[in-house]
């Protein structure tokens, strides 16, 4: 299910499978964040410290040559933690189209500021197929009523978007994700939001696409949640697998119990790409991009070919190709080439990149 309609699965091409073209990250990068814990919610509200006028300045300032190191690397600048510049989506995703991409699925959930009119432009601008997600992103995103948000109410908004449409729209989702699932510890609404998502994947036959899915050995726990609610773990991605690209033996045991692992982050060429994200490790190890090619290639050696899922997750200014960034294109253009030279053959290269994602796009029959 696409923008503009089905398509045919096998018409996609290659895939990528974690996109943003248009979204809305600034609440989770304010600077000198301060959490409120309000009388009645259970998850705090950020808010900002009172912090100096030369930072407000700096954070309020616009992404460009002179201040793109410090917001790729230390310096929280909100401009860049915005994509809504629909030329621009449109300039960047033809690179990817230009070298031989088919497809792209925006994973921009509910409460990303998801626009879904726009991605059908940009989907008739280009010629591209674009799969639009549903579902909740996490925490600080959530609906301020989400304490009093039901399973059922939660279920019932995702389900609509994948089998009516978005609002007036008539857009359909076509994959519930991506999915908030933050972890350490999962909370109760992040919790009921997986609960959903797998009743709605069980009803409609959506795979579910998971940002992370969890701290470490969580993802047990977020696997465990959507197969108690009956959904086929088959039908689960687990997004960000990057994180836990050097723990061969957990993506074993999570790959033992059906989902796709994905390596989203591919492009990232620093060691670690943040500490929350990676872990307390600080240093000067194998890039990202690096761990994810020795990754891939492992789990091929192992027979997990058909489970291997790969995107780049764009979601900053600075990752775009205009700002320096890896863009939409990276992946075609470097990352394959080099899993190519480490001895990935070309057929497993066009499962990963094409017959995995048609088989996990495809809806499932509905298990009613
Ligand atoms: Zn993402």
């Amino acid at each position: 299910m696409t923008v503009r309609g089905p398509v045919e699965p096998g018409g996609l091409g290659s895939t990528l499978m974690h996109e943003h073209l248009f979204l809305d990250l600034r609440k989770n990068h304010l600077p000198h964040p301060k959490r409120v814990h309000l009388p009645g919610r259970s998850e705090p509200i950020i808010t900002s410290e009172d912090f100096p006028a030369t930072e407000l300045a700096r954070w309020e300032a616009k992404l460009g040559v002179g201040n793109l190191i410090d917001a790729k690397n230390v310096a929280p600048l909100s401009d860049n933690y915005i994509l809504a510049d629909e030329q621009a989506a449109i300039e960047e995703v033809m690179e990817f189209r230009e070298r031989g991409g088919g497809a792209i699925v925006e994973v921009t959930s509910i409460g990303l500021k998801r626009d879904p009119e726009a991605l059908r432009r940009v989907s008739e601008a280009t010629g591209l197929h674009i799969v639009m997600g549903t579902g909740y992103y996490q925490r600080v995103f959530h609906p301020e009523d989400m304490d009093e948000r039901t399973v059922e109410d939660l279920e019932g908004v995702i389900v609509r978007d994948v089998t009516a449409g978005v609002g007036d729209t008539g857009i359909r989702a076509g994959i519930i994700g991506e999915v908030g699932v933050n972890g350490g510890p999962i909370t109760a609404n992040e919790e009921k939001s997986v609960r959903a998502a797998a009743r709605a994947s069980r009803v409609t036959g959506a795979a579910i696409s998971l940002h992370r899915g969890g701290v470490g050995d969580e993802r047990r726990r977020t696997l465990d949640l959507i197969e108690e609610e009956g959904a086929d773990l088959g039908r689960v991605i687990l997004g960000h697998s990057d994180e836990i690209a050097e723990d061969m033996d957990l993506m074993m045991e999570l790959l033992g119990r059906g989902p796709y692992v994905q390596f989203d982050l591919i492009g990232r060429e620093q060691a670690i790409t943040s500490i929350d994200a990676i872990g307390p490790e600080v240093g000067i190890g194998l890039s990202v991009t690096a761990r994810d090619a020795l990754a891939v290639a492992r789990l091929i050696e192992a027979g997990y070919e058909e489970r291997i899922l790969l995107s780049q997750d764009v979601c900053w200014k600075s990752h775009l190709k205009r700002y320096g960034g890896f863009g939409y294109s990276y992946i075609l253009e470097r990352f394959l080439p080099h899993l190519r030279n480490i001895g990935v053959s070309e057929s497993h290269i066009e499962k990963i990149m094409a017959t995995n994602p048609s088989r996990a796009l495809a809806f499932a029959e509905p298990a009613g």
